[in-house]
């Protein structure tokens, strides 16, 4: 066994707008629990909403703080498996050289939630990278708490692959949430990480048609690469009066939102058909306002939230591992830890970058 050093480096969030590279003792693997050393983690938009200090996080007048300082970030995690025991060996079938993936969330499995299978709404709502008690993966090893969430994953996937399951398995939730039929038109609003994952997980499905909405030419070409039918370019055409012509002046039957743009959800409801679903994924930074009576009196639309990747892990790795995505052109650029500012720069800037990994 490779001899660990004492300490490592890591970032570690001390508030909005402050995150700082240092240097760390290496956690200490509690009974029962895994180290890992982490290949990679992505850098995920909610990283980015939560560094410029979203109320989501950090709370407001409605809400109180959820995200706590002197926290280690990152939750889009894949590791190797350094040190296991009996007990962590027969929970998660891992053995030592293992590469893994980990679940956001690490279910308290009691509470009201956890009770009836719904683990990703848990009540504590613990997740690596914004609680103290849960370090995440901006650093070059991690412990792996006995409640959480581990799967396999192929070890010869490039790290920053491997580590898409994450976001891959939120927006298969998503699609899971719009329950799509095969003859269904299925509009998905943006194609950055989340969006092509909807796509991703929408072409499994096989439906009628998948339309891609995005503002940037090159990232359409990524959701067409991805299974899209058709890429409609919103700021060059007018999407809603294309997605009528396309189905006989109805709307589409599924529009899943994966922006987190205000803008993106009158939009929704415009090109939705009369008693069709509206699937939200994203985090917004502000509030939006609508005309409500759009879901209900004209169209009584389905509008369903969704949360995480509940019970899609097993589906986001196949769809990984069989090579379904093209994951060249998604995974746009891997930094080492210590570039961490300019990767969240890059998250920023979703004109020069899809996903933007760190290689511990
Ligand atoms: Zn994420
Ligand atoms: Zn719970």
């Amino acid at each position: 066994m490779p001899v660990l050093p004492s300490t490592m480096q890591a970032v570690i969030c001390h508030g909005p707008q402050n995150y700082t590279l240092e240097t760390i003792p290496v956690p200490k693997r509690g009974p029962g629990e895994l180290l890992l050393k982490v290949e990679a983690v992505g850098i995920c938009a909610s990283d980015l909403k939560c560094w410029h200090g979203a109320a989501k996080f950090w709370g407001d007048a409605n809400r109180p703080a959820w995200a706590e300082t002197e926290v280690v970030p990152g939750h889009e995690i894949t590791g190797r498996v350094l040190e296991v025991d009996d007990d962590a060996r027969q929970r998660w079938q891992v053995e030592a050289g293992d590469r893994v993936v980990l679940e956001q969330i690490i279910p308290c499995w009691d509470c009201y939630y956890c009770d009836h299978g719904n683990y990703h709404m848990c009540a504590p709502h613990r997740m690596f990278g914004f609680h103290r008690s849960a370090p995440g993966g901006m650093a070059e090893y991690m412990t792996v708490p006995t409640q959480a969430l581990v799967h396999k994953i192929n070890g010869d996937l490039p790290p920053a692959h491997a580590a898409f399951a994450e976001p891959l398995s939120c927006a298969l939730h998503a699609v899971e949430r719009a329950t799509l039929q095969f003859d269904d038109v299925v509009v998905v609003a943006g194609a950055g990480p989340i969006g092509l994952s909807m796509i991703a997980g929408a072409r499994a499905k096989n439906p009628g048609l998948i339309i891609a909405l995005d503002l940037d030419p090159r990232k359409l070409d990524i959701a067409l690469a991805t299974g899209a039918d058709l890429a409609i370019n919103i700021a060059e055409e007018d999407a809603v009066a294309k997605v009528k012509a396309l189905t006989a002046g109805l709307g589409a039957d599924v529009y899943l939102e994966g922006t987190g743009h205000p803008s993106a959800v009158p939009q929704g409801l415009n090109l939705l058909r009369k008693l069709g679903r509206f699937v939200e994924y994203s985090v917004f930074k502000e509030d939006v306002s609508v005309d409500w009576s759009i879901i209900s009196d004209d169209k009584e639309l389905d509008v369903r939230g969704a949360h995480l990747g509940p019970h899609c892990w097993p589906a986001a790795i196949k769809l990984i591992e069989q090579g379904r995505l093209p994951m060249e052109r998604i995974c746009t650029h891997q930094l080492p830890l210590a570039d961490f500012q300019q990767g969240l720069n890059l998250v920023a800037q979703g004109d020069k970058s899809v996903k933007v990994s760190l290689l511990p």
